[in-house]
């Protein structure tokens, strides 16, 4: 299996169009500190491939990978999208791949309703030619628009997340998904909004041979305590990475290789990594997801080779 970071920030990126605080001006002035949207891409024969969340960063994402690049006139290597949720960060970034003759898409119910009834410019990708697959706990395999199998299976369990804010942000089953892929070798999990700690999550953690991670906020209050919002991360729906009942305590003892936070967003101290955030995690053998990180997990013993850029 390839896995490719795509992007690894939270919605507005690094730095944000209208933002100068330190993390967002240090991106400013490093452009390596830059991040975009966060998305990933899978592929179990490195020639077609999955992507799971598709931000309006997608462009530039395409552009910034070879193996994305369209190989004949209206023929993209993205066989299908997946959808963790219905954000805007993560689901109109549909909106840029209008051209596609035909699109195959996958997501829970909730996910395709909640984003259907928000943006009525999305509703021709629930229509033929297009086919938008409804997944849940049972693994499907996933197909192009042709039919074609892609090599992958994959699946969706529930992480207690919310439908976003144009959709009231409530609680709602299916709003956030992990989802977990898998090659019949090896298992990769990408959840970038996690609401519940669950025990199939906890699990599903345990078990995966890489795992991405809702990374977005380290701490409860980070927005309030840099007077940017009175919201908690919890509201956002998002559990934070550190304190009480935050995600770290729960995954420290699942370090091992490919353990990665991502989506984070411009508030995190973890962009820094001279920050006691980035030390701390570090120690647990977890590490931040970066744009252009790819690996591959080899279907010898479970070997893997990795880079970035
Ligand atoms: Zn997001
Ligand atoms: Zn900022």
């Amino acid at each position: 299996m390839h896995i490719r970071v795509l992007g690894s920030a939270a919605g507005g990126g690094v730095p944000q169009w209208n933002c100068a605080c330190a993390n967002c001006n240090a991106a400013r002035a490093k452009p390596q500190l830059r991040r975009t949207q966060a998305s990933i891409a899978i592929s179990a024969d490195g020639e077609r491939w999955l992507v799971a969340n598709v931000t309006l960063d997608i462009d530039h994402q395409i552009a910034a990978f070879d193996k994305l690049a369209p190989h004949a006139p209206r023929r993209s290597p993205i066989g299908a999208i997946v959808l963790t949720d219905a954000n805007i960060d993560h689901a109109f970034g549909l909106l840029e791949l209008r051209q596609a003759e035909r699109l195959s898409i996958y997501s829970t119910e909730t996910v395709r309703d909640v984003l259907l009834a928000g943006c009525s410019a999305l509703r021709p990708f629930a229509k033929a030619p297009h086919a938008w697959h409804v997944i849940g706990d049972s693994p499907v395999h996933v197909n192009d628009a042709a039919g074609l199998p892609l090599g992958l299976r994959i699946r969706a369990i529930d992480v207690g997340g919310l439908t976003p804010q144009y959709d009231g942000g409530r609680e709602a089953a299916g709003a956030a998904s992990a989802v977990i892929i898998n090659d019949g070798a090896h298992r990769l999990l990408y959840a970038p909004c996690v609401g519940k700690m669950t025990d199939g999550l906890r699990k599903e953690l345990a078990l995966a041979d890489a795992a991405f991670l809702d990374g977005t906020f380290w701490t409860e209050h980070e927005l309030s305590l840099q007077a940017l919002s009175s919201r908690t991360s919890r509201q956002m729906g998002h559990l934070p990475i550190s304190g009480e009942a935050g995600t770290l305590d729960v995954v420290i003892g699942l370090g091992g290789k490919h353990r990665y936070y991502t989506h984070l967003n411009n508030t995190n101290p973890l962009l820094d990594p001279g920050s006691d955030a980035s030390r701390v995690l570090r120690d647990a053998g977890w590490m931040i997801a970066e744009d252009g990180l790819a690996f591959s997990l080899s279907k010898e013993a479970g070997s893997a080779t990795s880079a970035r850029r």
